[in-house]
């Protein structure tokens, strides 16, 4: 079969289990794929093909014992932010380019129990710090869309993987965006769940109270089918909620819409640097689900402008703290003839970060030195909390709330925005994290160049099943998420 990457994750479930064709077939076809089209995409650092036919193998006796997990055999790709036993695990930087976890995340670990296959590991922002993937010292990645834009960040070698069909699905993470953005740059669903329903266990740390793992896809669906294996309490993430998890497939269902009231924040649609196509095509998507039965309903989000200056004081506070452990000593990168023990933890650190990182880690501890630590850091705290007010505020009147996940689509690669250019786009989507909700990238469309754009749609708390059912009627009415980039088009 030619055409095996074109299934949707149910349909390689049933083939898989009516034995239409193996795993070790599926897995053979996506590595044939990787070694001939990502050489001009970049989405992986580490294809563990040697590995993932184990696994297949392994999957495929399991489904001739007849009792194999639904997604037994089905091949993914991790983020390279998720440790995984025995294969490196670089989160993008030249610290941890040598760096071998000694054990799994427990993702990854669940991944690995469901008989899903590991293809390999994908390409980063360093620590996740960044909206392009530029910010990898392994290079940048390309949008499958335009191979000389960005697949934005930090999860660009996940949603690159996925919308080239290098992978059928891949997982993410999202402290300020990170799956919703490049799902939007790619043309990808991505979900961001709750605060504490994904486990952190062995997800490298960027700001710990942000921090949040979840699937990117082709469609609700598929994400739908990755969210059932990853979600759930883990008791060594302490900050993982026990709270019974959702079946996400089984709570698909098409009438989501009907009577769904949206909540539209004025401030969101008068954003300065809001692309036109972006705006339209949004309003495009918010106009057909309302033909499809939704309320749209304007709100106040009044605390929109505080988003940017209140995340980037506190994720660099958080990823200063967390980031203090790469010292040169225990593990990581070690500079070269270190004359004493200060030289080797400045050199290590000055040459084993890269820009972005090192200007956060700036920031970050200056927010929380003595003298300084009440005025920012403290203040931000506070303000944050305001934000989420804000939002169960509007909660009271609406189910949902929609706005862009980004404000432009796909920059090019190497425009070298200023960091403050950059942070600013990420104003849709910071919130989210301040706040702790689950909220979801849906593809709606394309701006003149052919780029996808992204409606995002913000849940309260819990609400990842009414997010994926909302975006799964939507994909059932509309055809935007089958639409392939031409690379993806492209046989191996
Ligand atoms: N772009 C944001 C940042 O640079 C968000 C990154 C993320 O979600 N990991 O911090």
């Amino acid at each position: 079969m030619t055409d095996l990457h074109r299934l949707s994750i149910r349909e390689l479930s049933e083939g898989l289990k009516t034995a239409q064709f193996s795993s070790r077939e599926l897995t053979e076809h996506y590595l044939k794929r990787i070694a001939k089209i990502d050489p001009k995409v970049k989405s992986y650092v580490t294809v563990t093909a040697e590995q993932a036919l184990a696994e297949a193998d392994a999957a495929d006796a399991a489904l001739k014992s007849g009792n194999a997990h639904a997604l037994a055999g089905i091949p993914l790709a991790h983020k390279d932010i998720f440790c995984t036993q025995g294969i490196k695990t670089t989160a993008g930087s030249k610290m941890l380019d040598n760096f071998i976890s000694p054990y799994d995340a427990t993702v990854v670990a669940k991944a690995k129990a469901a008989g899903l296959v590991t293809l390999g590991k994908v390409n980063m922002d360093e620590f996740a710090m960044g909206s392009t993937s530029e910010n990898s010292y392994i290079g940048a990645t390309s949008n499958p869309w335009a191979l000389d834009h960005v697949p934005g960040g930090s999860s660009g070698g996940s949603a690159a993987a996925v919308a080239a069909d290098l992978a059928p699905i891949a997982t993410g993470t999202d402290t300020g965006g990170s799956i919703r953005q490049p799902a939007s740059f790619c043309g990808l669903t991505g979900l961001k769940p709750t605060y504490g329903r994904v486990s952190r266990f062995g997800m490298i740390a960027y700001a710990s109270s942000l921090d949040q793992g979840g699937p990117m896809a082709r469609s609700a669906e598929d994400c739908a089918y990755l969210m059932n294996v990853i979600a759930g309490h883990d008791a060594k993430d302490s900050t993982s909620i026990n709270k019974e998890v959702d079946d996400y497939v089984a709570n698909l269902n098409g009438t989501a819409v009907k009577g769904l009231r949206i909540g539209i924040p004025k401030q969101y649609f008068n954003v300065a640097g809001l692309d036109a196509d972006v705006k339209a095509r949004v309003e495009e998507s918010l106009k057909k689900l309302e033909d499809m039965g939704a309320i749209l309903v304007e709100i106040d989000l009044n605390m929109t402008e505080a988003y940017v200056p209140t995340y980037y004081l506190i994720a660099p506070a958080e990823a200063s703290s967390n980031l203090s452990r790469f010292d040169g000593v225990r593990y990581g990168y070690r500079c070269e003839n270190p004359v004493d023990l200060m030289d080797l933890y400045k050199r290590s650190r000055s040459e084993g970060f890269g820009a972005e990182v090192q200007r956060r880690i700036l920031i970050g501890t200056y927010a929380l030195s003595a003298g300084y630590y009440d005025a920012y850091y403290v203040k931000a705290q506070k303000v944050r909390r305001l934000i989420q007010q804000d939002f169960l505020k509007a909660f009271e009147n609406v189910d949902v709330i929609a706005a862009p996940s980004a404000p432009t689509t796909a920059y090019k690669i190497g425009a070298n925005l200023s960091p403050t250019e950059m942070y600013l786009g990420d104003i849709y989507t910071l919130a989210v994290n301040l706040a702790g909700l689950p909220a979801i990238n849906a593809p709606v469309g394309f701006d003149k160049d052919s780029l996808p754009v992204g409606l995002q749609l913000i849940g309260n708390y819990w609400s990842e099943s009414q997010l994926l059912s909302i975006v799964h009627q939507y994909q059932q009415n509309t055809d935007w998420h089958t639409k392939r980039a031409a690379i993806a088009e492209e046989n191996a």
